[in-house]
């Protein structure tokens, strides 16, 4: 019996990740995560999986992002009784993550079903914040590097893919096979996290080609920030930073931070941090030390930089607060969150800004602001589009396709296929493409639910 690999997710898309690794009548499920963007998409998220949950024996989550673990509570409330396992990161970060992703869910249904503008009624969440609650119990976390048996005859890895906090490269020996699964991978030079590790030794890599046909500009993060925030200052606006909460967040307190130092911002300008998430998020940073690069000390000027708002009645206030400011919050696409009324609220002035803080996926309100949009809805009504919109370019968690070729190159050896997943579909095949060329490597861009024997 071979061992097959069906990609339940990821394929032709960023979001959805899930890789249904099977041998001999098991089941191990790489990542489980929610699709986000098109509606075409999301609707997956509603179709039942081509196989029962119960029959999935463990699950490995590569990192914390919704669109690789936010699947957990559904595919748990369906029937799942095995363990997700994830680095000691990814288990705090989903502790954090998944029960604001119920909410989310649980808001999104009720907001429908108050202006009447689903089409199902009533609107139902995917999953709530209970569901999400219970798949906490079933993470379990183990150090990188350590070798753990998820089922009998399985051996798993786990390995640093920078990215995020705990973001892991999975390593699954079975059947005689090693399958490496990349997870999504951080750039070496990234300001908060470490450098990926080196790939290890594997017959089929599952690579994610999110930037797999761009290069990032040699700009660093404040080079870029500090000019536009600079204008914005000088004319009184006020700046709209839809961030995402783990990572993004912090990369920009820490640069702010060090621009206030610096004097590339006035002190006195206000900051807020308007997510609960980020705000749990930024203070995790201390307990990891060591697994990413700022010291304890430069944590805490991270906190300090900004007033850190949890309450609904403070992010009301500040929404409404005239005068020059800037307001971080989630989420990062601008898909849901607080965000939202900031920027409904701040759209239609000329003197505002919105900062765009990394990869907007095509179908969210980020990829239309980032498109120059005229006009932006925002529960159920359309705001026009005045302010300025900044897309940061350095601001990406993600290696480019240089440093996505130069993590494969690395290897040990060929492997004998690699799947490229995770990217959009121009840029899954030019990573393929250089992977066909460059490397004489066979690779291919799979199919929605398509199977694969390794
Ligand atoms: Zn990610």
């Amino acid at each position: 019996m071979g061992v097959n690999i069906r990609f339940l997710g990821g394929a032709g898309t960023v979001t959805g990740s899930k890789y249904l690794v099977e041998h001999e009548g098991q089941r191990l499920l790489v990542d489980c995560g929610l699709f986000q963007g098109y509606k075409q998409l999301r609707l997956r998220n509603r179709d039942p999986l081509p196989v029962v949950p119960a029959q999935i024996g463990a699950v490995v989550l590569t990192h914390a992002h919704i669109d690789h673990s936010g699947y957990l509570p559904l595919l748990v409330r369906e029937g799942f009784k095995g363990k997700a396992w994830c680095t000691p990161g990814t288990r705090d970060l989903c502790r954090i993550l998944l029960p604001d992703s119920g909410h989310l869910q649980e808001e999104e249904a009720a907001y429908a079903n108050r202006k009447g503008f689903s089409k199902h009624q009533p609107a139902l969440p995917l999953y709530n914040v209970e569901d999400a609650r219970e798949s906490l119990k079933h993470l379990h976390a183990v150090p990188p590097h350590e070798v753990f048996e998820p089922l009998r005859g399985w051996r798993v890895r786990l390995s640093g893919a920078g990215h995020i906090l705990g973001a892991a490269s999975v390593l699954v020996e079975v059947g005689g096979k090693r399958l490496l699964f990349s997870g999504d991978l951080g750039r070496p030079d990234d300001a908060l996290m470490h450098a990926p590790d080196a790939p290890p030794e594997a017959d089929v890599v599952v690579c994610e080609s999110t930037y797999g046909d761009r290069s990032h500009p040699q700009e660093d993060l404040l080079a870029e920030l500090g000019p536009a925030l600079a204008r914005l200052a000088a004319r009184g606006g006020t700046a709209v930073v839809p961030v995402f909460a783990v990572g993004r967040a912090q990369a920009l307190l820490h640069a702010i931070a060090q621009l206030k130092a610096r004097g590339g911002l006035p002190a006195a300008l206000p900051v807020y941090l308007d997510s609960p998430m980020a705000v749990h998020t930024t203070e995790l940073y201390e307990h990891h030390l060591g697994e990413h690069r700022l010291s304890a000390a430069q944590c805490r000027d991270m906190e300090r930089a900004a007033h850190l708002v949890t309450s609904v009645e403070q992010s009301k206030a500040i929404a409404l607060q005239r005068g020059p400011k800037l307001i971080l919050a989630a989420s990062g696409m601008a898909t849901g969150g607080r965000v939202l009324h900031h920027l409904s609220q701040h759209l239609g002035d000329h003197r505002n800004m919105v900062v765009l803080t990394g990869y907007q996926a095509p179908g969210t309100r980020g990829a239309r602001l980032a498109q120059g949009t005229a006009t932006l809805r925002i529960f159920g009504q359309d705001w026009p589009v005045r302010a300025e919109v900044v897309q940061l370019a350095s601001a990406s968690a993600h290696a480019d396709a240089g440093q996505l070729m130069a993590w494969l190159r690395q290897l040990p050896r060929a492997p004998h296929r690699v799947f490229v997943t995770h990217g959009d579909m121009e840029a899954a095949d030019a990573l393929r493409l250089r992977i066909e060329h460059e490397l004489g490597w066979r690779a291919l861009v799979p199919e929605h639910n398509s199977t694969w024997m390794a």
